[in-house]
This record gives C-alpha cells, structure tokens and sequence, in this order.
C-alpha cells in the first residue's frame, strides 16, 4: 500500500519532497515543474494503490521509471508523479526465450542474465538508461538495425490501468493497448509494472571499428557513410560523430561500426575500403569488444553530472541537400562535450501492431552538454533552433529524444497518432495519465525566450 512506509508518499512542503523530485530526473538541468503528491513505488501493490489514490484526489499522473527523459518528462506540475525506480525484478525464462522485466532495470543488469543462457535484448546504448521510458519510445539499442527496435520485442504486458485494475495484457487480451505500448513513449496511458520480452541469440562476437578523421574531410566522410550503409550488414551499427576528441582539444569526424556477429566473418571490411582511409588521424578496426566495454563507450558520450538538451530528426532527404542544410548546425557545437550524432539506422519495417513509426534512413541528433546554468540559452538554441531549420527535412522524432516541449515534432505517422487518442479515450477517459509535454510545460531558458512553439 502506498504510503507504508515514511518515504514512499510525498507531499509538496514535506521533508525529503525536494530530494525525490530532482532524483526523478538523470540529467543535471532539472525541471521547474512541481508535482503535488511524490509517490516512490516498491511493488505492483503500491502502484494499484497510487493510481486508485490519484483517482480519488482528482491527480494527473506523470511516471519515472528509470529517470533518463532529457527532459524529465515524468515530473509535471500539479497531479502526482509516481516514480518506480524500485521496481527491478528480472525473471528468464531461457526455455521459453522470453523475460519478465521490471521498468527500472537497466540495460547492463539485463544483458548479465541474459548471457549465461546464450540469450540477448537491444538495450540501450547507455548503461544508465531504463528499460520503461526506452521500450515504450521505441527503443534504439545495441543491434537494433537488425533486431529492430526495441519496442517490437514485446509480447505482454502487466499494466494498471487508469481505473487501477492491474492487467496482464497480450495481443489477444488488449491488441489496442500492445498496439500503444509499442511506440507511444511518453504519451502512454497506463502505468507497465512488467513488460514481458521476446529475447534473441547472443551475437558470436562483438567486433567495433572506429575512424577519426581530420574536419575538413567532415562532409565527405558523412556523405561516403550515407552511401555505404547499403554495403553494411544489418547486424552492424553504424553511426558518425562531428566533435572534439577527448584530450585532444579540437574537433574531429569520426565513425564507428559496431558489427554483432553470428560467425567468424568480418562484416566491417567494407570501412576500410573508404576512399580518405589513409587520412585517419586515429584508427581501430575491426577489434573484439563486450557489451560493458561498449557501455563504457556510450557512458563517456554523454556523461552523468552535466546539462542535457537533445534534440534529433530522421530524414531520408539527399545527403547533398542534408548537410547544406545542417551545415550551421555542424559548423557551430558549442564546446568539448557537445557533438552531433549521424546514426545511420536505414529504417526498418513497420508493424501493424505497433504504433511505432516515423523512422527514416537517418538520425540526426545534436547533444548539448555543459556545466553552466548561464550557458542554458546557447546550447539549446544550438540544439532546437539548430535542428528547426531542417524541420522541412524531418520525417518526425524518436520519442527517446522527446523533445516535444521545445521544438515540436511527429513521433509518429499521422495515422497512427489519430489511432493513439481514440484508444486513449477508450482507456483513459478522464485523462488521469499526462499526455505528451507541450511548450507550455517547458521551463527551459528556451521556452523562456519564446522560441518553443507548436506547428
Ligand atoms: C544517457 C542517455 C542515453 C540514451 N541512449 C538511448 C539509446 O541508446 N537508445 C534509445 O532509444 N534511447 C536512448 N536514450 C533515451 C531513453 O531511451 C529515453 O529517455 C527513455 O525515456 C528513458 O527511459 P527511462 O525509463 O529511463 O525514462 P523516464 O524518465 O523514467 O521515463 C520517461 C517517460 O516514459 C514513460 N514511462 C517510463 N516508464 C513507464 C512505465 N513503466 N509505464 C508507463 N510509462 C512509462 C513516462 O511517460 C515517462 O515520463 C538515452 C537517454 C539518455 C539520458
């Protein structure tokens, strides 16, 4: 039952309210917003009792599983915002190839249990990441070009329903609910207590090459990635990164291609037939890493303890037209930890029974990360005004980089959108789940400058 314990039940004023209020949220710039009611779940039993609490005090209800909204999507003002990063049970059943997972764990702690038993999930790139927020979004993980994203690797759910029920829904039970579980992100209506996983093969072997070339080679090196995409096998990732080199102190293009392999083939060769290969400042081909290696890797990307402000479209425009249009956004990254990722995914097909869609041949992602709360405005106008001016190219965002609080965009395709509401009135009449943030809810230095805006 909510509240049995001292801190699991959290009015605003109380001791301890401000603590688990930035604690909801991973990255440093925290949101403005304040929820009335702070409830810290430790059971499914507590999460019954938190909605049918909601419920009767006439509370919205914003969810925290693992924290890593860049926006912290989960704390909202008012209502009651229901935090679950207690709950981090994984159950494997091997025979079945299937695993009941709780929405707090965390990528590495998944892979760990998975692995004695030749199993395998996309998890995120980063180790800190929860399952929750990246399953319902989507989900871009570790060999997601050829699983697919995460999302279409669910098969069922236990969820509470705004009326406080707790259900165990499959494709046969609730379709519609699978339906939105599988892709609508932040804009879910329903609390997951366990999402129940379709598994795959652990990869043979895990091979990771990365180039770094000088700047001035950045839009042949980009534009070359676009076109061997094709060439590449889907179980190899590839993406390009335009920033500084760590230590290094001046900026870089680099690109790396992380192969998971089912035999002793080298799917990576095709990199090194790159026509300015000989121009790399700094190489590693075709070497044999681990998933916590490759954890390790995204970790340093974009490390805990700084301000976050991402933003991200896919395309499929020409890559010509591509970086002439992103030339100001690659010409400009504000600093040493600030980059834009070219993350070369090549689409995947979509599902009649997922609400997952909108994705292109590219990503194109600027991070902002810095230190300075007076720096806010600089690097998010980089980021969201860096990226407005390719609105025309964007077939819409990944709901994983949500960021529809400061530049909006589609997450998913108009159709399927429309089919979103209509089950959200079947199941959430009354809207007892915040939807999807809106620019009014921003409390960015960006939103205070006016910039965040509907279309
Ligand atoms: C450092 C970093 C690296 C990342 N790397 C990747 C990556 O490689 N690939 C990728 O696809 N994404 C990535 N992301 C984005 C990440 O997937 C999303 O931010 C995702 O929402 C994080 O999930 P969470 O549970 O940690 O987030 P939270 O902030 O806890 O949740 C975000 C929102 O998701 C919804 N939600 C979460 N849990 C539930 C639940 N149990 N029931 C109902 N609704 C729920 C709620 O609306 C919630 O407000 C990364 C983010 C960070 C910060």
């Amino acid at each position: 039952m909510a509240g049995s314990s001292p801190d699991s039940l959290l009015r605003r004023g109380d001791a301890g309210y401000e603590q688990a209020r930035l604690d909801a949220v991973w990255n440093e710039r925290k949101p403005d917003r304040y929820p009335e009611v702070i409830v810290r779940a430790a059971d499914e039993q507590d999460v019954v009792a938190a909605v049918r609490l909601a419920r009767s005090e006439g509370l919205a209800i914003g969810i925290r599983s693992g924290g890593h909204s860049w926006v912290g999507n989960g704390v909202r003002d008012g209502g009651m915002l229901l935090d679950l990063s207690r709950l981090r049970d994984v159950t494997v059943d091997p025979a079945a190839r299937t695993a009941a997972v709780q929405p707090a764990v965390k990528g590495p702690a998944l892979l760990e249990r998975l692995a004695p038993h030749g199993l395998f999930f996309p998890t995120g790139h980063a180790p800190t990441v929860g399952v929750g927020g990246f399953l319902l979004g989507g989900g871009y993980g570790w060999n997601s070009r050829r699983l697919g994203p995460a999302c279409l690797s669910i098969e069922a759910l236990d969820v509470v329903l705004a009326d406080g029920t707790l259900v165990h829904a499959t494709d046969a039970t609730h379709p519609d609910l699978l339906w939105a579980a599988r892709g609508s992100g932040p804009g879910f209506f329903g609390v997951v207590t366990r999402f129940h996983l379709a598994l795959h093969d652990l990869p043979r072997r895990v091979l990771r090459t990365v180039h770094s070339y000088p700047l001035e080679l950045r839009d042949e090196v980009l534009a070359w990635s676009y076109d061997t995409l094709e060439r590449l096998h889907p179980g190899v990732e590839f993406s390009a990164k335009v920033g500084f080199t760590p230590g290094s102190g001046r900026q870089t293009v680099s690109v790396t291609a992380t192969a998971f392999c089912e035999s002793d083939d080298n799917p990576l060769a095709p990199l090194e037939d790159a026509p300015f290969r000989d121009r790399a400042v700094r190489a590693r081909v075709a070497e044999e890493t681990t998933t916590a290696a490759l954890y390790d890797h995204a970790d340093r990307l974009t490390p805990p303890g700084m301000r976050w402000a991402l933003d991200g479209i896919w395309t499929d425009a020409p890559v010509d037209e591509v970086l002439d249009q992103a030339g100001p956004l690659l010409d400009t990254v504000p600093d040493t930890t600030s980059h834009v990722l070219w993350m070369l995914w090549g689409g995947f097909p979509e599902r009649k029974d997922a609400c997952w869609s909108s994705q292109a041949k590219l990503y194109l992602s600027p991070n902002a990360g810095w230190s300075d709360p007076a720096d806010d405005l600089a690097h998010e106008q980089w980021a969201h005004g860096g990226l407005a001016r390719l609105q025309h190219l964007s077939t819409g965002l990944q709901f994983s980089d949500n960021n529809l609080a400061d530049r909006f965009d589609h997450g998913l395709s108009p159709a399927n959108a429309a089919r979103l509401e209509e089950i959200r009135a079947v199941y959430d009449p009354e809207g007892r789940f915040h939807g999807y943030m809106t620019p009014r809810e921003s409390t960015t230095a960006y939103a205070a400058a006016g910039h965040a805006r509907t279309h």
